[in-house]
C-alpha cells in the first residue's frame, strides 16, 4: 500500500483514503506519495484513456480501493456521459509541430473537471464505505466552484457550500454554479471580494468546534487526488506523440502550479517530457525560474482570471524536491515566505530548477494578439488562458525538437468577452450548456459576516 507524507515532515505516514479526505496536512504541508512507481510505457501504447488512467492511478489507491471498484469509477468518470469526446482529453493538431491538448470536454468546459469529476466519485465511494457524511466548504473566484459542484452533485454523503463574491464572477461562471438544482448543493453570494470569501473559509477551518461539528472538508487544488488525476493526460498524449522515442514539450498555463506539477509527476514516473511554465502578468512563478527568488507582489486582474494568483499553492510540492526532500529546510523556507513575502534558493538549486522547467509570460495584449493570429491563420478559437501557453509555444517552437503541446485549459465560450475583443466573434456555448441562460438560478445572498455564514451552513446541511 502506498504511503503519503507531508512536505513539512509532521505526523505519521498516511493512506490514500486519509489524504483524500484531509486535503491539507495538519502541519500545514501538502501530501506527497513516498514513491512514484515506474510506468511500463511500451505496454500502455495504443491503450484507451480509461485503461491508461487505471494503470497510472491504481498504484496510489491500492489497498484503499478495490481494483474492480476503481475501474468502474474511472469508467464512469471519463466515459462519454461525462466527457463529451471519445478520447476524453484529445490532442488537436494546430499547425506545424504544434498541438493543442483540449481539456474542456467536461461538464464545466474547463480543465478542473478532469480532476474534480474523479474527486467527487472517490469521496462518494470512501464515505459510503465508512458511512460518514462530510460538509465541503469552498471559496471560488469562478472556475473551481462550478467544477467542484459538478463533481459533487451526485454524492449523497456530502453537502457542498460554495462561496463566491457577489457580482464579481462572470455570468457564465455564476450560472454554471447556481443553476444546479441538487439538494446537497448550496451557493452563497457573499457581499465582498474573493479574498473575503477565502478568508471566511479559512476562519471556518480554524474554528475547530465548528469544523468538527459539520465534519468539514475541502476539495481545493492542494488535494493530492487532483494532482493524481491530472498525471493521466500527460501520459496518454505523450505516448500518442511518440514518447519515449520522440521528444515532446508541454507548455502549461498555470497559476497554482497544479497542472504543471502533475506533468512533473508524469516525468517522475518515467515519461520523458520537457516542461515550460506559462504565466500571465501575475508572474511570481516565471520570476522564480528566472531569478531563484519568489516574491509575493499582489494580484493584478487580467483577461485570464483563473491564473490571477499571488501565491502558488502547489509549488511547495516541487520545492520539497528542489530542497533535497528536506522537510525541515522546506518548513523554514515556507515560514520565511509567510513572514516576509519572499524567499530565495541557492544558485545550484536555481540551476536545477531551470533544468526542470522553462518559464515564460504573456501580457493581456499578447494573449489577444495570439488569439487573433491563430484564428486568422487556422480558424481555431483559443480561450485567453490557452492563449498564454500558445504565445509561449510560438516563441519557442523554432528552437525546440519534436512536438510542442500547448494545454487548452478552457473552452473559448467560457470567456466570451475576451474572445470577442480579440477576434470579433462571440463563441457559442457547447450543446449541453446552450440553455444555460434560461435555467433557473438558486442561491443565497449573505453579508460578509462569519457567524451568519456559519449558521447558514449549519442549518443547510441535508442530514
Ligand atoms: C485553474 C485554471 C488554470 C490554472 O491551473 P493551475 O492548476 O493553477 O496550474 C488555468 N486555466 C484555467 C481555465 C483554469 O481554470
Amino acid at each position: 500500500m502506498m504511503n503519503f507524507i507531508s512536505t513539512r515532515g509532521g505526523g505519521e505516514p498516511k493512506t490514500f483514503e486519509d489524504v483524500l479526505l484531509a486535503g491539507l496536512a495538519p502541519d500545514g504541508g501538502l501530501y506527497l506519495p513516498t514513491e512514484f512507481p515506474a510506468l511500463d510505457l511500451a505496454a500502455l501504447k495504443g491503450k484507451s484513456y480509461t485503461e491508461i488512467a487505471h494503470a497510472v492511478m491504481y498504484p496510489f489507491v491500492e489497498g484503499c480501493i478495490d481494483a474492480d471498484d476503481f475501474r468502474a469509477i474511472i469508467k464512469e468518470t471519463y466515459g462519454s456521459d461525462t466527457f463529451r469526446h471519445k478520447d476524453t482529453v484529445p490532442l488537436h493538431p494546430l499547425k506545424d509541430n504544434l498541438y493543442i491538448l483540449e481539456q474542456f470536454y467536461g461538464p464545466t468546459i474547463a480543465f478542473k473537471d478532469v480532476a474534480l469529476q474523479l474527486l467527487g466519485r472517490l469521496f462518494q465511494h470512501v464515505l459510503s464505505k465508512r458511512n460518514e457524511h462530510v460538509t465541503i466548504v469552498g471559496a471560488t473566484s469562478g472556475d473551481t466552484g462550478s467544477a467542484a459542484i459538478e463533481g459533487c452533485l451526485h454524492c449523497d454523503h456530502l453537502d457542498i457550500f460554495i462561496l463566491h463574491p457577489k457580482d464579481r464572477v462572470s455570468d457564465v461562471q455564476r450560472k454554471q454554479m447556481t443553476t444546479v438544482q441538487a439538494p446537497n448543493v448550496h451557493n452563497i453570494a457573499i457581499e465582498g471580494t474573493f479574498d473575503d470569501c477565502q478568508n471566511m473559509v479559512k476562519a471556518m477551518f480554524n474554528d475547530h468546534d465548528f469544523r468538527d461539528e459539520i465534519n468539514m472538508s475541502a476539495v481545493n487544488s492542494i488535494n493530492w487526488a487532483r494532482i493524481m488525476a491530472q498525471i493521466v493526460y500527460y501520459v496518454t498524449s505523450a505516448l500518442e506523440l511518440g514518447a519515449p522515442d520522440k521528444p515532446v514539450t508541454y507548455i502549461v498555463p498555470t497559476g497554482n502550479f497544479g497542472n504543471v506539477f502533475a506533468a512533473y509527476c508524469a516525468r517522475k514516473m518515467g515519461v520523458p517530457i520537457n516542461l515550460v511554465v506559462a504565466t500571465n502578468r501575475n508572474d511570481v512563478l516565471t520570476c522564480f525560474f528566472e531569478t531563484g527568488e519568489m516574491k509575493a507582489n499582489g494580484v493584478v486582474p487580467t483577461i485570464s482570471p483563473s491564473m490571477d494568483i499571488e501565491i502558488s499553492s502547489n509549488f511547495e510540492r516541487y520545492l520539497f524536491d528542489l530542497l533535497g526532500q528536506d522537510a525541515a529546510a522546506l518548513s523554514n523556507v515556507m515560514n520565511e515566505f509567510k513572514g516576509s513575502g519572499m524567499f530565495a534558493v541557492t544558485p545550484e538549486q536555481l540551476a536545477q530548477a531551470q533544468k526542470d522547467f522553462g518559464a515564460q509570460r504573456a501580457s493581456d495584449d499578447e494573449m489577444l494578439a495570439t488569439m487573433k493570429s491563430i484564428y486568422d491563420d487556422t480558424g481555431y478559437i483559443l480561450d485567453p488562458h490557452t492563449a498564454v501557453g500558445v504565445k509561449v509555444a510560438l516563441d519557442i517552437m523554432g528552437d525546440t525538437d519534436g512536438a510542442v503541446v500547448a494545454l487548452a485549459t478552457a473552452h473559448p465560450s467560457k470567456f466570451p468577452d475576451a474572445v470577442e475583443k480579440a477576434i470579433g466573434i462571440r463563441p457559442a456555448l457547447p450543446d449541453h450548456l446552450s440553455d444555460l441562460f434560461e435555467r433557473k438560478e438558486r442561491m443565497s445572498e449573505l453579508p460578509n459576516n462569519l457567524q451568519t455564514v456559519q449558521n447558514f451552513v449549519r442549518n443547510g446541511i441535508k442530514i
